[in-house]
């Protein structure tokens, strides 16, 4: 059987995908590359803002007017609306979110085998790098309030996967040549607390660092409070990316309190300052919602304020989306639209400047880069893309395709790619 898979949203969304890839391939089917050549697609959808869901159902109804076989869609969306993904044009079965991990096993009446990862035994999907690197979801779910977010009610509790089946990835990853893992979860600072309340991510890093080769290892998304200040001597390892994604959401202790998050402006400094001492030029980027229902003016300028005072590497900025089913849908006090447009477009003009001054202060100096994809040149040579630890996008031209490979690059200018490097080795 031909299978195609899509994914909307989150690395987490990502992770997932590629389990049901690896599943499906183990199980003797072939992975393709279109849906006009599948049996069968399977959408990951997304729910986090309404254009997200939006883009869910556009990509499903995609694949059913190409031609697809039947599809199977599951996801956050599909989760909360899964009456509204079976009326979808080709949609003949939607897998909840609790569901999912059984997905292929269930489809494909055989035994679970959702720890075994294969990222190098099956043809890439669209768009992703999957030979360099792997993303290994550890956690699911989340056992916070945040008063915006339907990533919660669509995902349920925290649930942690234990050590010993993280590490079987980890090493199943690595066997297949991965050079880079990058660790997932809804809420994957709360990694192990479910298991024993003792047990932090710390300890799933350091188990990592301690037992594999592994080159490189990042993390995915971490809310704030969940690091201390110890969190960070694990950045000793330099194999451990230099590079932190802490969501703020707003720099507006008001706002905060309203969003219902466990951090303020002071405790989100004190955790940047505490990183920066270790790692100074550590790349912190974050996600930011704007226009969120009650921020006036003055708020939102105490926001700008507050990132321009962190000066971020860079960031996801959205504007406010109420979603049905959480308690900021119903907040008196929401934006308008043209101004949440106008908020969102200030804060994005922000973040390109910092983006922009953080990278600056790399031209002429030299890094490493792991060579995720290469398109051959008309003629002879090779325009490798790939990044650096601290998540510099970088293009170099090459005699060789260097794809999987790590390279010291002497970065020379900003390009359309981001930066342009030359290898030095
Ligand atoms: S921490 Fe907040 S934003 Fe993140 S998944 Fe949990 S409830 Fe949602």
């Amino acid at each position: 059987m031909n299978v195609y898979f899509d994914t909307i949203g989150c690395r987490l969304n990502q992770s997932e995908i590629e389990m049901m890839a690896a599943q499906f391939r183990k199980a003797g089917h072939i992975v393709v590359d279109d849906a006009g050549k599948a049996d069968l697609v399977i959408v990951n959808t997304c729910a986090v803002t309404s254009a997200a869901a939006s883009d869910s159902r556009q990509k499903i109804r995609q694949a059913a007017h190409k031609g697809a076989g039947q599809i199977i869609a599951t996801g956050c969306w599909a989760t909360l609306e899964p009456q509204a993904a079976l009326n979808l044009p080709g949609v003949e079965n939607v897998v909840l979110n609790e569901n999912k991990d059984n997905l292929v096993s269930d489809f494909l009446h055989i035994t679970p085998l959702i720890f075994d990862l294969e990222p190098l035994a099956r043809e890439p999907l669209p768009g992703d790098h999957l030979r360099t690197r792997a993303f290994l979801k550890v956690q699911d779910g989340c056992d916070n309030f945040c008063t915006f977010c339907i990533t919660r009610v669509a995902r349920g509790k925290g649930v942690s996967r234990p050590l010993t089946e993280v590490m079987a990835d980890v090493m199943n990853a690595l066997d297949g040549g991965v050079k880079e893992i990058v660790l997932t979860g809804v809420h994957l600072g709360s990694w192990g607390k479910d298991i024993d309340h003792t047990l932090h991510l710390r300890d799933l890093i350091e188990t990592i660092l301690k037992e594999t080769n592994v080159q490189r290892l990042r993390l995915s998304s971490l809310e704030p409070w969940d690091l201390g200040e110890s969190f960070f001597s694990l950045w000793e390892d330099s194999r451990l990316c230099q590079h932190l994604h802490l969501p703020l959401q707003s720099g507006s202790a008001t706002i905060l309190k309203r969003m219902a998050r466990k951090t303020t402006p002071e405790k989100y400094m004190r955790i940047v300052q505490d990183a920066r001492a270790v790692v100074p030029d550590m790349a912190i980027t974050t996600d930011m919602i704007v226009g969120f229902p009650g921020e006036t003016d003055e708020l939102f300028e105490e926001s700008m304020a507050f990132v321009r005072q962190v000066n971020f590497a860079g960031g996801h900025i959205f504007p406010f989306s109420a979603r049905p089913g959480t308690a900021a849908a119903n907040y008196d006090q929401q934006i308008p639209k043209a101004i949440r447009k106008r908020r969102s477009a200030a804060m994005r003009a922000l973040f390109a400047e910092m983006t922009h001054q953080y990278q600056s202060a790399y031209l002429g100096k030299t890094v490493e880069v792991l060579w995720e994809s290469g398109e051959q040149l008309p003629g002879s040579g090779w325009l490798m893309k790939g990044l650096t630890g601290n998540y510099l996008r970088i293009a170099t031209k090459t005699p060789i395709n260097l794809a999987n490979q790590v390279t010291q690059t002497k970065i020379t200018a900003f390009s359309e790619h981001g930066l342009n490097g030359e290898n030095t080795n």
